[in-house]
């Protein structure tokens, strides 16, 4: 695992290399966020509409409170360690590494210039928990796109620029995205299927590597059997 810069990713020979955005894709940013916002205006979370645009009109946010209390929650509550996960995403993904897919974790979370030795740490153990199987990580700026085969991504910004540059690119499903033509999956299984699809037209996929057991579960097991 490294930590890379765009432009110095290189391209895997042979492997399906599959782009996976973070937040909005694997963890839901929406809802931890939610809770720290409500928080901070002394309201219940449900006040605030799990339904909202890109810019967060729907809870009255404006860019100056979005960026106060989104620092906030980074640096002060390590949000990003405690983001709930979408349902399936660990498995699914294992499926996929299992099946021979490159998996590429791509977060843009540095997108701010403070904070990032805390959202480097918090992504990892974020990722450590959750089980998330992965070969490599990209902390982004602005730039969305690392030679990737395929990406999923939920932001708008992201998927058109992905797409303006011929890359094939899965929506997940969000409201703030609704007017993004397909592909689009709502699921982590409707994220597989559409990936298997892609990957077997890649003529890439490959057999599991020897001496690794399936099931998300594998690190854990695998850390017992170390500390035996
Ligand atoms: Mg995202």
């Amino acid at each position: 695992m490294g930590v890379q810069q765009a432009s110095t990713v290189p391209n895997v020979p042979g492997s399906f290399v599959f782009g996976v955005d973070l937040d909005g894709v694997c963890a839901d940013y929406t809802l931890g966020f939610r809770e720290i916002v409500a928080e901070s205006r002394g309201v219940e979370p449900e006040s605030l509409p799990l339904q909202r645009s890109w810019g967060f009109d729907e809870w009255d946010l404006d860019e100056d409170e979005f960026n106060r209390l989104h620092r906030y929650a980074v640096t002060e509550r390590n949000l990003l360690r405690s983001l709930p996960m979408f349902e399936g995403c660990a498995d699914s993904l294992w499926r996929l590494s299992d099946a021979g897919v490159w998996i590429r974790i791509i977060t843009h979370r540095l997108y701010t210039n403070w904070g990032h030795a805390t959202a480097i740490a918090d992504t990892v153990a974020w990722l450590d928990e959750a089980q998330v199987p992965y070969r490599d990580i990209c902390f982004l700026g602005a730039k969305p796109e690392v030679e990737a085969d395929a990406y999923i991504d939920d932001a708008p910004h992201n998927v058109n620029a992905l797409r303006a540059a011929d890359n094939q690119v899965i929506v997940f499903d969000q409201p703030y995205n609704q007017d993004l033509p397909g592909p689009r999956a709502s699921t982590w299984l409707e994220v597989e299927d559409l990936i298997m699809e892609m990957a077997a037209s890649h003529e890439a996929i490959q057999p599991q590597l020897p001496g690794i057991d399936a099931g998300a579960d594998r690190l854990l097991r695998r850390k017992s059997e170390a500390s035996d």
